[in-house]
């Protein structure tokens, strides 16, 4: 039988790939919550889109659950809404892999049956010393079914469990190294957990009465519920099933919160730690103008994450900004991978230029990074071929020159083109006319001025390597 020629098309072929996103809602009433945790799931399905899932407790102990491969709105339909129980504590995840594989069993909520019965955890990060807890684990014969940090997270809780829940999680967390930010349903209790330097983002919001923690508040604005504040690094919060708030510190913050949030991951309609994703992404386009003024005609932003920089850009410039680029939105998990002959082409499945709108035209374009520089290479060349005079790259980014350890997907030095080349070269590779890339101090000033990890542009991680197994 002809063997068909279906791919799963990494989804961030346009950039780095995205991370993961959680949601969790404690409510004082039990009502269908899998409802608004799917709609929440839809304001988050940028941080990841191979897989879906929503646990909900229920019967004093229970979890029911579902999840699948594919976006949101391919793995629930009302009949999987329907299939989960009215309760008042629910949790959600979207996933994007970056080095565990492609599979539903590694799909998240995670579920299982431990010393205090049933439990169920989403989770966003990456552990560099998963494996020595994980090979540690297995020595002493626990065993593993998936190859996800989140079931080592999982079992090490329940290894840490004596008497109490929250200080065998509380325990757990104090084991962990590198960067985490999960959601745990234990009963009717929701914990909410931050590692200590913040790397990955975690808020908590209201809705009448009800508390809600997110990867980020776009997915609060979607459920009409208002900021509380962000889970501080280090700290774990425990919802109890009389809706009572606690916190425990887990370890000393030292916040050093990823950057590339404000640059590439997150929406530019949430606001992280306080600093709107927004408002930084628009001052580095101002700050890009002020440095790097480009003989030019029209300014414009590769969609979605540098169009708000482009905005910045065009304001302080004084150039006129036009819509350069249109994306296609729909394209999901999968699809099939055009044969070789538009294979070179591929990008403009993705991307299409508008035509009217830059020919003859000497063409600012802003991005937000360059990481491989395949895509920048396409989007050049398309540009060209659909009339523009001239394509000036400007990144609202340093080159990125160091792999990432904490679960955005740049992970190894050799696919980086900005590793041990000069930014002359890499406009050579991608063929503008011009290249030029914001300095670090800028961009951090840019967010806030706050300390921040920027190990992939500088080699400064947040956390010590030397915890790396
Ligand atoms: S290395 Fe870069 S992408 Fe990774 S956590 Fe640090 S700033 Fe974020």
């Amino acid at each position: 039988m002809k063997k068909k020629n279906y791919v799963v098309i990494p989804e961030r072929e346009l950039g780095v790939h995205e991370e993961c996103g959680v949601i969790g809602i404690k409510s004082s009433t039990k009502k269908e919550l899998a409802r608004d945790i799917y709609y929440g799931l839809f304001a988050l399905q940028h941080r990841g889109q191979e897989s879906a899932g929503i646990a909900v407790s229920y019967d004093e102990g229970k979890i029911a659950y579902y999840k699948n491969m594919g976006l949101v709105s391919e793995v629930f339909h009302e009949e999987e809404l329907e299939l989960l129980p009215v309760t008042d504590t629910a949790i959600g995840h979207v996933r994007y892999s970056t080095s565990n594989s492609s599979n539903v069993i590694n799909a998240q909520p995670v579920v299982f049956y431990g010393k205090f019965g049933r439990m169920s955890l989403a989770y966003n990060g990456s552990i560099i010393n998963a494996d020595v807890l994980k090979n540690n684990m297995i020595q002493r014969g626990h065993i593993f079914q998936s190859s996800t940090d989140a079931e080592v997270i999982c079992a090490l809780i329940n290894d840490c469990i004596k008497d109490n829940v929250e200080e065998g999680i509380l325990t757990a967390s104090r084991m962990l190294h590198g960067a985490f930010a999960f959601v745990v349903i234990i009963g009717g209790k929701m914990i909410a957990v931050r590692d200590n330097h913040g790397l990955k983002p975690l808020v908590m919001g209201e809705r009448n009465g009800e508390i809600i923690f997110a990867s980020e508040s776009c997915a609060l604005d979607a459920l009409d519920a208002t900021i509380i504040r962000d889970v501080e690094a280090g700290e774990m919060i425990i919802i109890d099933e009389n809706m009572q708030i606690s916190s425990r510190c887990i370890a000393s913050a030292c916040m050093g919160p990823c950057i590339f949030e404000y640059v590439y991951l997150a929406r530019s309609d949430s606001t992280i730690d306080g600093v709107s994703v927004y408002d930084s992404r628009f001052e580095c386009g101002k700050k890009l103008a002020e440095l790097y003024k480009i003989d030019a005609d029209i300014v414009s932003g590769v969609p979605d994450s540098a169009v708000v920089a482009a905005f910045g850009y065009a304001a302080a410039s004084g150039l006129h900004y036009v819509d350069a680029l249109s994306k296609n939105r729909y394209i999901g998990r999968t699809f099939i991978q055009p044969d070789q002959s538009m294979r070179e082409n591929s990008v403009k499945i993705k991307l299409n230029a508008f035509r009217s709108n830059i020919k003859g035209k000497r063409l600012v374009l802003i991005d937000d990074s360059i990481v491989r520089g395949t895509t920048s290479k396409k989007i050049v060349s398309l540009l060209r071929h659909c009339g523009a005079k001239e394509v000036h790259m400007i990144i609202a980014s340093p080159p990125v020159k160091e792999p990432c350890y904490f679960g955005v997907d740049m992970d190894t030095k050799e696919q980086l083109i900005a590793n041990n080349r000069t930014e002359e070269e890499i406009r050579d590779i991608i063929g503008a006319d011009s290249l030029h890339f914001i300095p670090l101090d800028l961009l951090v000033s840019s967010c806030g001025g706050h300390k921040y990890c920027t190990g992939c542009f500088d080699g400064n991680y947040s956390v010590d390597l030397k915890e790396k197994n």
